[in-house]
């Protein structure tokens, strides 16, 4: 038996969430597990077009706070004519690193719980893609969209790991774009944040919950343009 609790945010900027997990030994012993998982308001979005995450971030335990890493002056190209960011789902990751890798790749998005699924897939994949996370030049970005309150979701009675997953990644990019189209409405900017898969149903189902998307044909069509 499962049991899942979500109780208010608290006053510290996070929520708690708490699941409860009853396992039965085989002498028919039954032992509660309570998992408890924090969920935070002040996971930056590191774009360097948004005033508020800066304002809302606190920084380490001395204060410091990390330089936001993506452009203030996002690529743009023939398949997505405005300045975007793009955030690539996990078989990007492991069917067109070598193409992520091109110097002219920049400003990407690393959602959390793709980092997580590449890692479970491929070593030497998870190694490349920290590689770029690590280089200032390429500006890979990892969100922890799995411990922000916005973006986490729950996993449904009945929906596999896979569609949980594919269903957090959509969330992340449908957040990401909303919270950065408020961040440049001031000063009449405009910016997309664009989910890219070679998932025909990701696709879909993206294309009807509001999901700006691409196929993977993006980055490969589109290399070395730059508005
Ligand atoms: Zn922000």
């Amino acid at each position: 038996m499962t049991s899942f609790k979500r109780s208010l945010a608290d006053s510290h900027g996070s929520s708690e969430l708490s699941s409860k997990v009853f396992l039965r030994s085989s002498k028919g012993k039954c032992t509660k597990i309570v998992r408890e998982l924090y969920l935070r308001h002040d996971i930056p979005c590191s774009s360097r077009l948004c005033t508020r995450c800066l304002a809302d971030t606190k920084g380490d335990s001395y204060g410091r706070i990390r330089p936001f890493v993506l452009s203030p002056s996002p690529p743009v190209n023939d398949t997505i004519k405005v300045p975007h960011y793009i955030v690539p789902d996990t078989n990007i990751f492991l069917h067109c690193m070598d193409v992520l890798e091109h110097a002219t790749i920049t400003d990407v998005i690393v959602l959390q719980t793709v980092l997580d699924e590449v890692r479970a897939r491929s070593l030497p994949l998870y190694n490349r893609l920290r590689a770029l996370v690590a280089s200032e030049e390429k500006r890979f970005y990892v969100f922890h969209n799995e411990f922000r309150s916005e973006t986490y979701v729950r996993r449904e009675p009945e929906e596999t790991i896979n569609d949980r997953n594919d269903r957090a990644v959509r969330r992340g990019v449908q957040w990401y774009h909303e919270h950065l189209k408020e961040a440049v409405k001031d000063s009449g900017g405009n910016i997309a944040v664009v989910m890219v898969s070679n998932d025909k149903g990701n696709l879909e189902k993206g294309k009807r919950e509001g999901v700006i998307c691409c196929s993977s044909t993006y980055p490969m069509l589109n290399i070395g343009q730059r508005g």
